[in-house]
């Protein structure tokens, strides 16, 4: 297939592309864009073939449920059933990286909810999808633009990287905002589902209540007790062996700098300086004093450990507050729940590569 690509600025889209972007869903057909999360691939949401072949073109199982995005918060209503308080603090979020997952009116084809009688909801910020999703007049299903499996895209060269052939049109918008996925909120159980752009701290702000975490949120739930059905999936993961490093920040250094070339490590640009003329690869997220940037950088530095031939990779945790509680969440899948903090630990992860 060919796949049209319109490089944009992402704060003043060109009417043109809107144009064609709409176009084209209207015509079940796939686009992928950027928004202010992570890159998205959207279908018409009503168009039941259009949203099979989002799963298709990706890999994702099919009992993994779409994210409905909307222009307005009254669009939001027509999905789904939300009392009268849980809308007056969505009409003060939204337009911003949270998403709900509320009971639906059953008006969405099964596709898009797997079946569920839940649907999940987002009214997005970024200028092109939400000018997309004016223009078309219909509600966008999208996940976030990846393989299933692998990390999401956070810049049009990672989505053309993982497309290119594969849908209609792909909208590079250089830099999405965040560069991690929006947070899932069951507004049914109040239990954060998925932590992402919307701090736990900034739902609570907001709701004037503190939202459940726990180990869904954390990213240590058992594939057993599903509640989401993306989280019990791998997700997230380089194809190079990722592990965690949960100790004394400055210690790393003794316990990985031994395997020199073979090893890469990601972290902020402090800890990253220590390994100079090491051989370890650094793979810098920027200052440890900017939790935004580091966040922001972390998929996009997951996807670079691949194109650099070490053996293994090894990422340093982020403090578990604010947005670094969502990042952590991402690490723990991405390494497959690896981590260590001795180098006994380190030895045995690496034997069993
Ligand atoms: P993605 O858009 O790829 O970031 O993934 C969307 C996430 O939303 C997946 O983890 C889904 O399991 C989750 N999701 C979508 N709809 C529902 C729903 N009705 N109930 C619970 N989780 C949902
Ligand atoms: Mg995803």
């Amino acid at each position: 297939m060919e796949t049209l690509v319109f490089k944009t600025d992402p704060k003043r889209p060109s009417q043109r592309t809107i144009d064609a972007a709409a176009e084209a869903i209207l015509n079940g057909r796939l686009v992928v864009f950027p928004t202010e999360t992570v890159y998205g691939i959207g279908a018409d949401a009503f168009n039941e073939k259009a949203c099979r072949n989002i799963y298709k073109v990706k890999g994702r199982a099919s009992d993994n449920p779409l994210i409905v995005h909307v222009y307005s918060v009254e669009d939001t209503m027509k999905l789904g059933s939300f009392s009268r308080e849980h809308a007056k603090a969505l009409s003060r979020i939204w337009p911003g990286p949270l998403t709900v997952i509320v009971k639906g009116k059953g008006i969405l084809p099964e596709t898009v909810t797997a079946g569920l009688d839940s649907v999940a909801i987002r009214c997005p910020k970024g200028r092109v999808i939400r000018s997309i999703i004016k223009k078309a007049g219909v509600p966008i299903a999208a996940p976030s633009a990846n393989i299933s499996t692998k990390p999401s895209s956070t810049k049009g060269e990672h989505a053309i990287g993982y497309f290119r052939g594969k849908v209609a049109m792909i909208i590079d918008g250089g830099e999405a905002d965040y560069g991690i996925e929006s947070t899932i909120l069951d507004l049914r159980s109040f239990r954060i589902l998925r932590p992402g752009a919307f701090t736990p701290e900034q739902i609570e702000r907001a709701f004037g209540r503190k939202p459940v975490l726990g180990r869904l949120a954390e990213g240590t739930a058992s594939a057993k007790r599903v509640i989401s059905p993306g989280t019990k999936y791998r997700h997230y993961a380089p194809s190079t062996p990722l592990f965690v490093y949960t100790g004394d920040r400055r210690a790393v250094y003794s316990l990985v700098r031994p395997f020199g070339r073979s090893a890469a490590f990601i972290g902020s640009e402090e800890s990253c300086n220590m390994f100079k003329g090491t051989g370890v690869r650094c793979i810098s997220l920027g200052p440890s004093k900017s939790l935004r940037i580091r966040v922001h950088r972390l998929f996009d530095k997951l996807i670079e450990l691949d194109s650099v031939g070490v053996k293994f990779g090894v990422v340093e945790q982020f403090d578990g507050k604010g947005l670094g509680y969502a990042a952590m969440n991402r690490l723990r899948k991405a390494s497959s729940h690896k981590s260590f903090s001795t180098s006994e630990e380190l030895k045995k992860l690496i034997d069993n590569i």
